[in-house]
């Protein structure tokens, strides 16, 4: 992935740093810079909590900011839903909402909860891959860069 990143594709656009990509799609992982290293196959990518998924690699700058981002991929959701079942169609609407706390910085400790809970609920209990891929984004998201998502975080690991 660095390979193709760097190399072939020259970092990012702007001339900006590369801070992550997210591949496979936009309910695909971040994958931080410092883990490129990684081969761009099913097993790999998967084994290192990420998915090839349709196999489009977003690059972002250092000026991204991954609560918006995490935010964006409820959005998605919220959007894309077909609203057959309730993790999906309800679940990618509190996760806005939620996140949209998080970025306020209101409460961020029990809101931050609140978000690994729905994302353990998407996962495990919506219908198909809509509403199960969701929390992929928003979860490495907050793995990687947990600067992003305020001070609460950062005590908390
Ligand atoms: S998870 Fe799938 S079935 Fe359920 S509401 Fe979302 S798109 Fe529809």
């Amino acid at each position: 992935m660095r390979e193709l990143v760097e190399d072939f594709g020259g970092g990012t656009r702007s001339g900006r740093p590369v801070r992550t990509a997210q591949v496979g799609g936009p309910l695909g992982a971040y994958i931080p810079q410092s883990a490129f290293d990684v081969h761009m196959d099913y097993e790999s990518l998967s084994g290192s909590g990420a998915m090839l998924g349709h196999g489009g690699v977003v690059v972002f700058n250092d000026s991204v900011d991954m609560a918006r981002q995490a935010r964006f991929a409820m959005e998605f959701c919220e959007i894309e839903s077909c609203g057959k079942c309730t993790p999906c169609r309800i679940g990618s609407v509190r996760g806005k909402e939620t996140l949209d706390k998080i970025i306020a910085g209101a409460n961020l400790e029990k809101n931050l909860a609140v978000l690994d809970d729905l994302c353990v609920l998407m996962t495990d209990a919506s219908l198909c891959a809509m509403g199960g891929l969701t929390p992929m984004p928003v979860t490495s998201a907050l793995k990687h860069f947990p600067e992003d998502f305020g001070s609460a975080r950062q005590a908390a690991e």
